[in-house]
């Protein structure tokens, strides 16, 4: 690039009408939007192959409304006040929408929130303790750069255990958790009490497991399902259709038998009768490695030893091994619909199955990408970045400095961007992917951006289409345009 082409640029940069030609002139930078309801493929399927579709529950065929992480962070609240006798003072915090993305680490003995890279690099920027940032400077003295080792990253499924410090929080339900972590540490430290970290984390993270295992959240839902969970039209419709043509389904999910209702609610009364097999308090991600547990009936003899799993029929418990064996669906006919990335979508690399991600928080992301300030902006911070690549040969001062100079602005754009998602990107750091985005694209599978797959409309389950790889280039794992 010459110095012409530098001027040129540079003058561009703040006049919109100029900067708007610039975009529609000049074929290195492109304008094209992403469709926010695109399904993105790590690896080519065709649905023609696809005879049984599995389904998880839980924000994959039932969506939750915001409502809900404020119930369950209100819930999880009191029974660290009341159970764990926590001070009275925490019940003035309220839950945070936005204050946390899927996948972030907390440093379990450190009490602090933070994303870390693929590469397992710390994010500077990102780390918080309780809900305020810690300066770079403290960051990088407390863990000697950015690197987190090995061995301090949390085991496969995203625990910590076994000395690991890092607890990585995968699942859309942990929103609320990790929130209630930060507020209770803002108490602590606000009110200069002296606590032990590693108790807090254990306390909270009984108290939101309470929510979910002595099932107070689904009897929430249950007497107030309107609130809770957002109707699904077209769910229905595609299920009788995969039903017409032919498809076995089945339903695998860790809630109780109150989905029942939620069911219901979602699909129709006669829900029952689209599902070859249903398995209730399934304890995923057990149920897919551990073959201890049995499966039985619900409602019936809890002894009674299951030959055939039966339609219309409601079990639980039980593991993939004894599912395996009582189906015999194995092998990639089988397409697994769920949303959390370790223990829902692993199957394939264990089990052979095809796997599809629920990931709703990409719709959210690929419609601020769309927007023309976003656009404008990451434009221009890709022409930054190629103007430094260029011109950091020239070793002349006046050059150096234009160039520092371009560096500045680059860090402060970065910022401004980064500000336009909370703690940024579920998929991007600064300069490379999340390590949530490296474990996802590790997956041989499909990603649903929509609340469930269903909800891709009728035509989708056309049952001849194919899902490939192609798309790639714009999906979670490269999508450059996102820091
Ligand atoms: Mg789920």
């Amino acid at each position: 690039m010459n110095h012409l082409d530098v001027q040129r640029l540079r003058s561009y940069h703040g006049n919109t009408h100029d900067f708007v030609t610039l975009l529609r002139f000049d074929p290195c930078i492109s304008t094209n939007s992403v469709n926010p309801d695109t399904i993105f493929a790590n690896n080519e399927m065709s649905l023609q192959d696809i005879e049984i579709y599995g389904f998880d529950y839980d924000y994959t065929l039932a969506f939750y409304s915001s409502h809900l992480h404020t119930l369950i962070f209100n819930i999880a609240r009191d029974i660290l006040i009341t159970k764990h006798r926590y001070p009275e003072g925490l019940r003035k915090y309220e839950y945070i929408p936005n204050f946390a993305v899927r996948g972030l680490h907390y440093d379990v003995q450190k009490a602090l929130l933070m994303k870390i890279d693929a590469f397992h690099y710390i994010q500077l920027g990102t780390v918080y303790r309780g809900l305020h940032p810690v300066p770079d400077e403290e960051v990088i003295a407390m863990y000697e750069g950015c690197h987190v080792p090995l061995e301090n990253m949390s085991d496969f499924y995203g625990k910590s255990s076994h000395g690991h410090t890092m607890k990585q929080f995968m699942d859309i339900f942990s929103l609320p958790e990790m929130t209630l972590l930060s507020c209770v540490n803002d108490f602590f430290m606000k009110h200069n009490i002296d606590y032990e970290p590693v108790h807090l984390y254990k306390d909270v993270k009984e108290a939101i497991r309470d929510v979910h295992v002595k099932g107070i959240m689904y009897r929430a839902v249950e007497a107030d399902i309107d609130k809770y969970i957002c109707y699904g039209e077209q769910s229905q419709a595609v299920l009788n259709k995969l039903s017409e043509h032919g498809k076995k389904m089945f339903l695998i999910t860790n809630s109780p038998l109150t989905l029942c209702k939620g069911m219901s609610y979602i699909v129709g009364k006669d829900w029952r009768d689209l599902f070859d097999v249903v398995i209730v308090q399934a304890d995923k991600p057990s149920f897919f490695n551990d073959r201890r547990k049995y499966v039985c009936q619900c409602v019936a003899l809890l002894w009674d030893r299951i030959h055939r799993l039966e339609k219309g029929q409601i079990y639980k418990q039980g593991n993939l091994y004894e599912f395996l064996r009582l189906t015999s669906w194995r092998g990639s006919k089988v397409l697994y619909f769920g949303d959390h990335i370790y223990s829902d979508l692993d199957l394939t690399l264990k089990h052979g199955w095809r796997t599809g991600a629920i990931i709703p928080e990409l719709r959210k992301e690929i419609k601020i990408m769309n927007t023309e300030e976003y656009m404008h902006m990451m434009t221009w911070l890709q022409a930054l970045t190629g103007l430094i690549e260029h011109m950091q040969v020239h070793r002349d001062p006046a050059s150096s400095s234009v160039v520092q100079e371009w560096i500045r602005e680059r860090e402060v754009h970065r910022q401004r961007i980064s500000s336009m998602l909370s703690l940024g990107s579920l998929f991007r750091t600064y300069h490379n992917p999340t390590y949530f985005s490296r474990r996802l694209s590790q997956l041989p599978q499909q990603s649903f951006p929509r609340r469930t797959p269903l909800q891709q409309g009728v035509s989708l389950f056309g049952l001849r289409q194919s899902c490939c790889p192609e798309r790639l280039a714009t999906g979670p794992q490269n999508q450059s345009r996102i820091k």
